[in-house]
């Protein structure tokens, strides 16, 4: 069986537009296993977002390609959710209209995954709140509801767009890990795109960095650490977590080091 479930193979993107051209992407290649989580991590502007968008399918590479390589050996690219910096969810829906939003638009109503949703809301012990607005949800639930909202969908592969930015620092140590693990739960594959290196090294098993715009992929470092306990805090008080930091830290700040001297 291959490897990866997906191989980017020297993606390129730019946007043009009456001023001009942007280029954002030049020849990115990695690979994503089954199962895995990878963080895609690079300073602000360079094209992480871009990056996702063409992994999701909502923009055509102008060169390179995507292979896939399901593990049943079927052609069919993976069915995506999507998740973004800002949860919207909205206000003058219930919590429970909210999450079942993606299947209405879809017309996926269907009795086997509203029993889904209703299994997760129980799960996620959000059920108590299913009749709540938005607002009256703390901002860790907001991020679970958000959750189930994607899942209902049934997708195969999970891209977060800097998905806790919005979130005050301390919330979102908690929050991240909560939302991670969840998702580790279910089995299945995840990108991540942020731009703290800490969220990265403590979330996933791969960190991808990638260069100022165009974005190229500067290093990948995989992550393997040592948790003393089960706590949410547990990856950030890993022995190696330190030493991972400060390599992450050595690619991210070259290029402007090199400018300084
Ligand atoms: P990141 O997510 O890493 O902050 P983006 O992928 O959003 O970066 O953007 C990469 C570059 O492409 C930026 O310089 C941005 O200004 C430019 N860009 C993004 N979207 C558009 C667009 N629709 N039209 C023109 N330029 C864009
Ligand atoms: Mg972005």
């Amino acid at each position: 069986m291959p490897e990866h479930i997906l191989e980017l193979k020297k993606i390129g993107y730019s946007y043009h537009s009456l001023h001009g051209e942007t280029l954002a992407l030049k020849d990115i290649s990695f690979g994503i296993k089954d199962g895995e989580f990878v963080a895609i991590v690079g300073p602000s502007g360079c094209g992480k977002s871009t990056l996702l968008s063409i992994i999701a399918g909502l923009l055509a590479p102008e060169s390179g390609t995507i292979l896939v390589n399901n593990p049943d050996g079927s052609l069919h690219y993976p069915r995506v959710g999507y998740m973004l910096q800002h949860d919207h969810l909205f206000e003058w829906r219930t919590v429970y209209r909210n999450v079942i939003l993606g299947l209405e638009i879809n017309h996926l109503l269907t009795e086997e995954r509203l029993e889904y949703v209703n299994q997760l809301l129980i799960d996620y012990g959000l059920d108590q709140f299913r009749d709540k607005r938005p607002s009256e949800l703390s901002g860790g639930m907001k991020q679970r509801a958000a959750l189930i909202r994607t899942l209902a969908l049934g997708p195969e592969l999970l891209l977060l767009d800097e998905p806790f930015s919005a979130l005050d620092y301390q919330t979102r140590l908690t929050v991240s890990a909560d939302i991670c693990r969840l998702i580790r739960q279910t089995k299945k594959t995840m990108i991540i795109v942020t731009h703290d290196l800490s969220e990265a090294i403590s979330l996933a098993d791969r960190v991808i960095i990638l260069s100022a715009r165009p974005a190229t992929v500067k290093k990948e470092l995989p992550i393997r650490l040592t948790l003393q306990d089960n706590s949410l805090l547990a990856a950030r008080y890993a022995p190696e977590f330190q030493d991972y930091f400060s390599q992450l830290w050595e690619v991210l700040t070259e290029e402007e080091r090199r400018e300084e001297e």
